[in-house]
């Protein structure tokens, strides 16, 4: 049986993401943090679709929870491969540099780039003895155009879009192709403070993404057919920046 693992697919980009690849045909495992009310949600909404799909709670950021839940679900399910993953849990807690505690530098640091490397080490595995894999990273345009008030937040973005340029070339010979998403603003829980009319000004498009756009371009990567394509960052950002 062929598995996606979406991390933080209990809310916002994640869910819309784990409801396109169940379209494309895969089981779906829902990792989420804390919310599992959510995230029995996209679970039901999966399998209204006739499709499978299983929770795995874990902080992406805990590498020996990641270790004992993510190693334990996958040694206890050997019919079970995970050929997709999705490293898209994160989370952003913004500041001034000069008045940045290590809590937030920590945090958003030890989520994005500490979670795509606590849980990609143990899903790659599989993937190199399968010969076959697909890795795509949920980062931002944070990560290559760097914000202000989010040092924390770019430098980890941008840490991903460096480890996945790296993998792909460790990898790409086992028939794994490693890629990187960069949304731009996109309507979720993450965005839900900013002040929507003047920032959609500065958008080209006159408006924010929703999660169904950046789930299009996540299940695009996963098909076979995008095989060819690895080490790539895609920019989904109603052209704001490119
Ligand atoms: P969101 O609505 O705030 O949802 C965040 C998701 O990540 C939730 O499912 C949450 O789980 C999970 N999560 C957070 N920390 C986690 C941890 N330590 N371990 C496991 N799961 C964790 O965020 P979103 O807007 O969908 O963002 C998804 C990704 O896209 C993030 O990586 C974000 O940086 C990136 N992104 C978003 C935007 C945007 O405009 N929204 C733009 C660029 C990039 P719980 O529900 O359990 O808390």
């Amino acid at each position: 049986m062929k598995y996606a693992l979406v991390t933080g697919g209990s809310r916002g980009i994640g869910r819309a993401v784990c409801i396109q690849l169940a379209k494309i045909g895969y089981h779906i495992l829902i990792n989420y943090r804390s919310n599992e009310a959510e995230a029995q949600h996209t679970a039901t909404l999966i399998r209204s679709a006739g499709v499978g799909a299983e929770l795995i709670q874990f902080d992406v950021a805990n590498r020996k929870e990641v270790q004992e839940k993510l190693g334990g679900w996958i040694e206890a399910n050997p019919g079970k491969t995970i050929e997709v993953l999705v490293n898209n849990a994160g989370i952003r807690d913004d500041g001034l540099l000069m008045w940045m505690k290590d809590e937030q530098w920590d945090n958003v640091l030890n989520t994005s780039l500490g979670g795509f490397f606590n849980v990609t080490r143990v899903v790659v595995n599989q993937m190199l003895l399968k010969k076959y894999g697909r890795i795509i990273n949920i980062v931002s345009l944070s990560g290559l155009k760097g914000l202000p008030g989010q040092t924390n937040y770019s430098a980890a973005k941008a840490g991903v879009i460096g480890a996945t340029k790296a993998l792909a070339q460790e990898i790409g010979r086992k028939g794994i192709t490693v890629n990187a998403i960069a949304p731009g603003f996109i309507k979720t829980d993450m965005t839900e403070g900013l002040n929507e009319a003047e920032l959609k000004a500065l958008i080209p498009l006159r408006r924010f993404g929703t999660p169904e756009e950046v789930a299009f371009t996540v299940g695009f990567l996963a098909a076979p057919e995008a095989g060819y394509i690895t080490g790539e960052v895609i920019s989904i950002n109603g052209g704001l920046y490119s």
